[in-house]
């Protein structure tokens, strides 16, 4: 029993220390570990098992629209990503260089990949030549490389895995669809699939991405009310493949510039998972996505006949399509129930001698504990629902919680109490200037625009900082 205590004493209470409890939930439920290589993590098989799940979902949904995967070299050479100015300013300060190949110091260097736009318009600048080589709708899962100063498990690191889309289009009202048809296919795929709700919208121009002319983001909040932006659709009109002189020639026989988008989702999403669902006894995951969506626990496992009939049902609830397995190491069953709620996998079925003479199991809920009893015969085909209600109600605890979260200011004073009270989104009236966004920042300790409100009344017609008349709606929210 001592062991077993030691084992939940291991990770530190969420509403005592949030960034403590993070770090511990990550370690003590195997998820990824930091390696050798500083501000780069080692992905371990809990970890990897859910991006691998993110993948496949997410690829679905994605070819479900056209779009097809492709695989760029991660070097870029130094003239190519300074073809457009604004996207190297804004990369530059987190670059890693190769300077040398073998003993040889190279003529040009490359950079490690931060992004790939740049390679991605040099390939269609030489491959592109009439209307009927567009749309070009690409995808590539890979890892790029961003020199960070700190790092966190998940939420910021070195080299990180994501996928990143790229198209470009004849016309300026094609691309423009595409942008907005990726940011919808997040948003579902955050909401259905993760049990996320969010906010999402434009990003002012301080926040969008780097040479876009317009950023469309999907913005979590956490459980210590932080934002997380957990997806963004970019819109670059023909200003960036302009800049990589792609042109097509028309069907009347005129040369005509490109409209391009890009779009990515990364394994930051795994914190955001972690940071909405987890909860005091570790991780929390919504069935559609977990590695796992069931344990066995054999309980009293040396008495006769109790392993049999527990790998028995562990073989009827894989054949009926479940990703099911069995804990039946010498652990005593306490030290197993708190393993299976560390790792978050959403049920676990205890059944021991007495279960057997009745013809029942004991499935327990990860998310709310609750305990249910089904009959052996039936169980395999009970579960479907209870998980669909398990990824409801996880998703509903957290639209409750965000829509808690969501408060509104008029004056400043407001705003600062407002933030040290109510963590979460406030929305205010802005002008639109930057210098009153950073003014903000620095009033409330940190709250910047996570992203405009466009479809909603305005609260007043002043910007909440300078008074000005107000241009935009806005979510102020502090973020990770
Ligand atoms: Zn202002």
């Amino acid at each position: 029993m001592a062991n077993e205590k030691k084992f939940v004493k291991a990770i530190t209470s969420r509403d005592e220390n949030f960034a403590q409890w993070y770090t511990d939930v990550v370690r003590e439920a195997r998820l990824c570990e930091y390696s050798s290589v500083k501000g780069c993590l080692i992905y371990l098989p809990n970890g990897y098992a859910i991006w691998e799940n993110i993948q496949a979902d997410l690829d679905k949904r994605f070819k479900d629209t056209g779009v097809e995967n492709v695989y760029l070299p991660m070097l870029i050479p130094e003239s190519l990503l300074e073809k457009e100015g604004d996207h190297v300013e804004g990369f530059a300060p987190e670059v890693a260089w190769v300077t040398h190949g073998g003993m040889e110091r190279l003529q040009e260097r490359f950079c490690i990949r931060p992004t790939s736009e740049t390679l991605f318009c040099d390939y269609w600048s030489k491959s592109i030549q009439s209307y009927r080589d567009l749309p070009k709708v690409w995808n590539q899962w890979n890892s790029v490389l961003r020199w960070e100063k700190t790092t966190r498990p998940f939420l910021r690191s070195r080299e990180f895995l994501w996928q990143e889309g790229h198209t470009i289009h004849a016309t300026y009202e094609e691309a423009e669809e595409r942008t907005l048809l990726m940011w919808k296919v997040y948003r579902d795929f955050i909401s259905e699939s993760l049990a996320i709700p969010y906010v999402a919208g434009r990003k002012s121009e301080s926040e969008k991405f780097a040479g876009a002319q317009d950023t469309y983001t999907v913005e979590a909040l956490m459980h210590d009310g932080k934002a997380l932006q957990s997806a963004t659709s970019h819109f670059f009109g023909n200003a960036f493949p302009d800049a990589f002189d792609i042109k097509y020639v028309d069907k009347n026989n005129e040369y005509q510039s490109v409209y391009e988008t890009s779009w990515g989702l990364s394994t930051r999403i795994i914190g955001a998972i972690i940071m909405v669902h987890g909860d005091d006894s570790g991780l929390v995951l919504p069935p559609r996505i977990a590695p796992k969506q069931i344990r066995v626990i054999p309980v009293a496992q040396h008495k006769e006949g109790v392993l049999e009939k527990a790998n028995e049902l562990v073989d009827t609830l894989k054949a009926a399509g479940y990703r099911v397995d069995i804990d039946d190491t010498e652990k005593t069953p306490g030290w197993k129930f708190s393993e299976q709620e560390m790792q978050g996998i959403p049920l676990r079925i205890e059944i021991g001698p007495k279960d057997i003479e009745k013809n029942q199991v004991v499935v327990v809920r990860r998310d709310t504990r609750e305990k249910m009893v089904f009959s052996i015969d039936e169980v395999a085909d009970k579960l479907f629902d209870v998980l669909e209600t398990i990824q409801k109600d996880m998703y509903d605890r957290a639209k409750a919680f965000l829509d808690k979260h969501i408060d509104e200011a008029v004056t400043m004073d407001e705003m600062v109490e407002k933030f040290k009270e109510n963590r979460g989104f406030i929305k205010a009236m802005w002008c639109g200037e930057e210098e009153c966004e950073g003014e903000i920042k620095y009033a409330t300790g940190g709250a910047s625009t996570r992203c405009l409100i466009e479809d909603e009344e305005p609260i007043s017609d002043k910007c909440i900082f300078c008074g000005k008349p107000a241009k935009f709606k806005a979510y102020f929210g502090k973020s990770y």
